[in-house]
């Protein structure tokens, strides 16, 4: 089907005539269903750009997206799941559950899964806060965090980076107030990368009242090479408020398929299981991440070569001059402030397509290897000051 012809006025044999301009505009200001008016003033999640298709070579590094393709028997096992497209989904996604209960040593009953962690963020966000309570974060944060945060009326509490882009624990237990209901922890922080050591987390952790959930999103846990970086799990173990989220779409490679997961204590991963989006989590997502956690040493293997290049990247750009933090995630994070969207526009001239945040700074995602190859000679060429 042609898009085209039912928006430019030609006859489409599909449909009726269509003129420019259609469909009109039935909703004005003032008229047709009532919206919340908090609405309007929430960002819409922004995805990273895709490479432009064409003759020269591109490269997509703005979505930490892992850019190898599934591996074979994960495929067959995602194909094979296709044959049952007429059929509803397991809702409890009961085979995977399991799976994941004896990969972790944790129960059955302290697993919830989402249509990806964003999924499960909106979850969180949905059990714990009302409108009016206090969701505290880092900013700048992952973007999911302020967008479910204010549409549940919630009112955020966002904490500044410290200057070397680690989260600020102190700040953030002083922010807790007795209308604090959930924090999130990132580490590694989406967008710098730093990762929060296991020491800082307990003595933050004994500090938050245990009425106040604290969510550790780990969703690039796999790339971490820091010996004393916290792990959410053993966190949980010993907590009540502790959720660790964790995801199949950046190490495992399946972002495509949109499936996360919680582990948490019953009533808090009962309470997620209750919220999620019904059927939510297809059977193609559930075989293809069963499949994936039997090849986890082949898909670690590949998670180590992108460690690899992580360090190569950031060497590199190190010599050329600029100050990057040390990331255990797959990417880069220049804080590069009122240029980053100059910066993010020489990539783009060059097909590497990277993440800016306008006048705060640029992420990059650890991709291909002549991926890192056309970066690095953007920035060789993008003085660093
Ligand atoms: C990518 C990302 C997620 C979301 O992953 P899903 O694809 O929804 O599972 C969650 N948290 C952080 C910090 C991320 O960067």
């Amino acid at each position: 089907m042609n898009g085209q012809s039912s928006v430019d006025g030609s006859a489409d044999a599909q449909g009726p005539r269509r003129t420019a301009g259609w469909p009109p505009a039935l909703i004005a200001e003032g008229v047709g269903p009532r919206l919340p008016s908090v609405l309007a003033g929430i960002p819409t999640y922004e995805p990273g750009r895709p490479a432009p298709v064409g003759e020269r070579p591109s490269w997509k590094l703005s979505s930490n997206e892992n850019p190898y393709p599934p591996l074979p028997g994960v495929l067959d096992a995602a194909v094979a799941a296709a044959g049952q497209l007429n059929r509803y989904p397991d809702l409890t996604c009961a085979a995977l559950t399991r799976a994941l209960a004896e990969h972790w040593d944790v129960p059955m009953d302290h697993i919830a899964f989402g249509t990806g962690s964003i999924g499960l963020i909106q979850q969180l966000v949905q059990i714990s806060a009302e409108s009016g309570d206090e969701i505290i974060y880092a900013w700048r944060p992952f973007e999911s965090y302020p967008i479910v945060a204010e549409i549940s009326g919630a009112r955020s509490i966002q904490v500044p980076l410290t200057e070397d882009e680690a989260h600020d624990l102190d700040a953030m237990a002083d922010a807790v107030t007795d209308r604090t209901r959930l924090i999130f922890l990132c580490t590694p922080n989406n967008p710098t990368g730093r990762v929060l050591h296991r020491t800082d987390v307990v003595r933050f952790l004994d500090r938050i009242p245990e009425q106040v959930l604290v969510v550790i999103d780990e969703a690039y846990v796999e790339f971490v090479r820091d010996p004393d970086a916290v792990n959410a799990l053993d966190m949980y173990r010993t907590r009540p408020n502790v959720v660790a989220l964790r995801t199949f779409s950046k190490a495992y490679g399946l972002a495509g398929l949109r499936i996360g997961y919680a582990v948490a204590h019953e009533p808090v991963a009962a309470a997620l299981r209750k919220t999620a989006v019904a059927l939510g989590v297809s059977t193609i997502a559930q075989s293809a991440a069963l499949a994936s956690l039997q090849r986890e040493d082949e898909l670690l293997e590949r998670v180590s070569r992108l460690v690899a290049e992580r360090s190569r990247m950031r060497e590199a750009l190190l010599a050329q001059g600029w100050s990057v933090p040390d990331s255990h995630a797959n990417y880069l994070w220049l804080r590069l402030g009122e240029r980053s969207d100059t910066f993010a526009a020489a990539c783009e001239a060059a097909g590497v397509m990277v993440r800016p945040f306008a006048c705060e700074g640029v992420r990059i995602s650890i991709g291909e290897l002549g991926g890192t190859d056309a970066l690095l000679r953007v920035a060789q060429d993008f003085a660093p000051r």
